[in-house]
């Protein structure tokens, strides 16, 4: 097992990374009170629940809630069936909720914790690449409202995180792809020679192979950690993990949420800011090689969605939330390994990157 401390002085916490933890207690040692309410959902339910409760013991009062499947329920209407079981069950102030599923059971979870009580403790057991790489560190938690994704939310760190590479093995293989899509993200944007360990293990990874996950899993852990203890609310660095984002959320909007997978969005996205980046001299062809070779390995889309046009991108990265006063700004590469968010870019080049994908 390897364990990474998350830095943010008191709110600091651990995440726990090995191969079949699920079963170990480790989280118990972060359990403040006597009560604990497990939040998950019916597809990870008969995979995982009965186990992570056989792991608490005896020693508490283990209550759970299993709400429907999909990002489509990622809305107010669950957290308030989560209210609705803590009060029912009669959970007090120094209650422990526990997320064990994707991001967005984990995302719904730490939203409910924030706000019961005026917030309590929470344990993050994310199931999927996405959620062990990304959603379950950096306190970001939330729902959607019909209006705009994420748009409801509060920073909430949890306890601790605990990592079961195990619990990948019955991952859908499209979700996997998508999980790697951000592993890449950290390599691209942070650390050349992950990039390079990434190249080597792509298909240790692809296999699902612990000693690979565990290793991938930790250092993607350990950049967005790193990211976020210099910019807790997001007001300057954190934005570099949005690589590739920009384009994404558009290509998500545009086929409609769910046809695309949010990483799929990203992965293409992502070889848009690459081609920038290359036309303003910043890149070499030769990194562009590369990067649309690794994300290629790891299964990934590589070009933007055929019924799209550049003025569809135009319009909905409009939107997006990294325009200033109407300036768009992106995130683009340096080098490989190093990122920059800016709007520092011809119009006409960006437009040149989306007429590129659009033929
Ligand atoms: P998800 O939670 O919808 O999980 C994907 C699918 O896999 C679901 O059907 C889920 O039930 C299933 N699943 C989960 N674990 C499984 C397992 N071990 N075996 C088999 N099936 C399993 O999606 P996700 O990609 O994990 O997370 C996406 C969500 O995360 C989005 O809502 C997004 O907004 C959020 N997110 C949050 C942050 C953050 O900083 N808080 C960052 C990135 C993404
Ligand atoms: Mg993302």
């Amino acid at each position: 097992m390897k364990t990474l401390n998350v830095d943010l002085g008191e709110r600091s916490y651990p995440i726990y990374i090995g191969e079949g933890l699920l079963d170990q207690g480790l989280m118990c040692q972060h359990i403040r009170g006597k009560q604990v309410l497990i939040v998950t959902n019916e597809t990870v339910a008969p995979l995982y629940l009965a186990r992570l409760q056989a792991s608490l013991g005896e020693h508490y009062q283990v209550d759970t809630v299993v709400l429907p499947d999909g990002e489509q329920y990622k809305d107010l209407t669950q957290i308030n069936t989560i209210f609705d079981r803590l009060l029912e069950c009669r959970h007090n102030r120094t209650t422990t909720l526990v997320a064990l599923g994707g991001g967005v059971i984990g995302d719904m979870t730490g939203f409910a914790a924030a706000c019961y009580q005026r917030g309590v403790d929470f344990v993050q057991v994310p199931t999927t690449v996405l959620s062990q790489v990304d959603s379950s560190v950096g306190g970001k938690t939330g729902v959607n409202h019909p209006q705009g994704k994420n748009m409801i939310g509060a920073f909430h760190q949890p306890q601790c995180v605990v990592i079961d590479t195990q619990v990948l093995n019955t991952l859908p293989e499209r979700e996997l792809a998508a999980g790697l899509a951000e592993v890449i993200k950290y390599g691209l944007i942070y650390d050349a020679e992950f990039l390079d360990w990434l190249e080597e293990n792509m298909d240790a990874l692809n296999a699902r192979e612990p000693e690979a996950m565990i290793q991938a899993i930790y250092r993607s852990c350990e950049v967005k950690a790193e990211v976020v203890a210099q910019d807790e609310k997001e007001s300057g660095i954190r934005a570099l993990l949005n690589l590739g984002h920009t384009f994404g959320h558009a290509i998500e909007a545009h086929q409609g949420y769910g046809q695309w997978l949010h990483g799929e969005a990203v992965g293409a996205g992502t070889m848009m800011a690459v081609d920038l980046s290359q036309r303003l001299g910043w890149i070499s062809a030769d990194d562009v090689v590369r990067a649309r070779k690794i994300l290629l390995a790891a299964k990934l889309p590589v070009i933007a969605p055929d019924n799209m046009t550049a003025n569809d991108f135009m319009d909905l990265m409009a939107v997006d939330k990294k325009v200033i006063d109407g300036q768009l700004r992106l995130v683009l590469l340096k080098q490989l390994g190093e990122a920059v968010v800016t709007a520092d870019f011809p119009a006409a080049m960006l437009e040149q990157t989306l007429a590129a994908g659009d033929q």
